[in-house]
Parts: structure tokens; sequence; C-alpha cells
């Protein structure tokens, strides 16, 4: 399965690029500072029980609660 090496090569390129940027801002590099995943619901298949809070930062969308959970 080349095509998923590379996709997640490309991945992991990616998300090291974020998270640089996401430090730099002081943001949740997994929301991106919003607390809440909004693009879940395109990206996965709709569940209106689902929680989209964010449980990296728990939804504070901050850098340091995301390096350091509570
Ligand atoms: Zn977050």
């Amino acid at each position: 399965m080349k095509i998923v090496d590379a996709f997640f090569e490309w991945q992991k390129a990616t998300s090291d690029k974020k998270l640089a940027k996401m430090k730099e801002q002081g943001l949740c590099p997994d929301c991106r500072g919003k607390g809440y995943h909004a693009t879940a619901a395109n990206a996965y298949i709709y569940m209106p029980s689902f929680d989209y809070k964010c449980y990296s930062c728990d939804g504070t969308g901050s850098y340091s609660n995301w390096e350091n959970p509570i």
C-alpha cells in the first residue's frame, strides 16, 4: 500500500509544520485554538450525538493546555 504510506508521510510533514505554527501562536494544534472540531462533521459520518469539543485542550484552544493537559 504505497499510496497509504505516502499519505501518512505527507500528513506527518504537514502536522509538524502546523505544530510549529500553532506553538508560535499559543493555539491548540488539534482544534486550531477553537476549542472544538468544526470540520469533524464534514470529515466523518455525521453523528448527532457526537461531542465536537476538543479534548486535547479541554475546549480551551490553548497550546499550553494541549501540551500539559490538566
Ligand atoms: Zn484543542
